[in-house]
């Protein structure tokens, strides 16, 4: 029955970036689901892990800081702890720098490329190594934005590290679609978390954002469970390479 296709009993879901805002949704999402969590971040995930546990599955962390160039290297060997496979991945992690381009400085562009762009390819592909492509099976969802799609105000090095994480997820979809890996990226809006706050605190950037949305408010963690269990599910099977938007019409106008 096609609301079978949803649930993910059984799978195991690894999300960085699991203690707060989106990332924190999707677990508790996957968990609802039937899947069982491994959360990445650089400090304990207390409460995601509180929550995940209520709905009767297993969360278990991993503390790393995804911005040392040995992060892939420390996933991989706590996976070898942790549990026998990793079916679903979602690159979420991510950070974002607010300054003129034309101040910019080489240290803080390499910062978000790093965490954002290059972490992102390079611990798909351990997973892919490791798990996906010897199984042929897997799903990766990585979390790219509006500005994969325009140019922002004063965040160059996010608009271009989330245009990169767009083509990523076509790129190895091509690569991978052959194998059983289903590689998609979800696209959220203007969300209430960490990310945002600065820009809600601004009043004029906060009413011109929300003049923009279609669904008229800011959109939530809960906004982007159901895209999230979708994409980690059998029920996209034949969904490759698509960067779907969950932004409240804001692309629409
Ligand atoms: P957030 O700031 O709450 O989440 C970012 C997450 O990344 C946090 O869990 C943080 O701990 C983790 N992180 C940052 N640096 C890290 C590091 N060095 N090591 C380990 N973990 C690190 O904000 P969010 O909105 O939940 O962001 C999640 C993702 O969604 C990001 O990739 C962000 O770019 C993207 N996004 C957010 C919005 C939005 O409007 N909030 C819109 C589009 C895309």
């Amino acid at each position: 029955m096609i609301l079978d296709l949803f649930r993910l009993d059984g799978k195991t879901a690894m999300v960085t970036g699991a203690n707060t805002g989106l990332g924190q949704g999707l677990c508790i999402a996957f968990a609802q689901a039937g899947a069982d969590v491994i959360g990445v971040a650089r400090r304990s995930m207390q409460q995601t892990k509180e929550q995940v546990e209520q709905t009767g599955r297993v969360f278990q962390e991993i503390i790393v800081d995804l911005s040392q160039k040995d992060a892939v290297s420390r996933i991989m060997e706590a996976c070898d702890r942790l549990c026998s496979c990793v079916d679903i991945l979602v690159n979420n992690a991510g950070i974002i720098h607010r300054e003129d381009a034309k101040d910019v400085s080489e240290e803080d562009w390499d910062k978000v490329i790093q965490l954002n762009e290059r972490l992102v390819f390079f611990l798909t592909q351990a997973m892919a190594n490791r798990y996906f492509l010897p199984n042929k099976s897997g799903k990766v969802i990585n979390i790219a934005s509006m500005l994969s799609y325009q140019g922002g105000i004063r965040v160059p090095a996010y608009a271009a590290s989330k245009s990169a994480v767009m083509g990523i997820t076509k790129a190895l979809a091509n690569e991978w679609a052959p194998f059983g890996v289903n590689v998609n990226a979800i696209a959220p809006g203007y969300m209430a978390t960490n990310n945002t706050a600065n820009l809600r605190n601004d009043a004029d950037r906060s009413e011109a954002i929300l003049d923009r949305i279609p669904a008229g408010r800011w959109g939530t963690p809960e906004d982007l469970m159901g895209a999230g269990v979708y994409l980690a599910s059998e029920a996209s099977a034949y969904v490759n390479g698509f960067t779907l938007a969950v932004d409240g019409g804001w692309l629409a106008r």
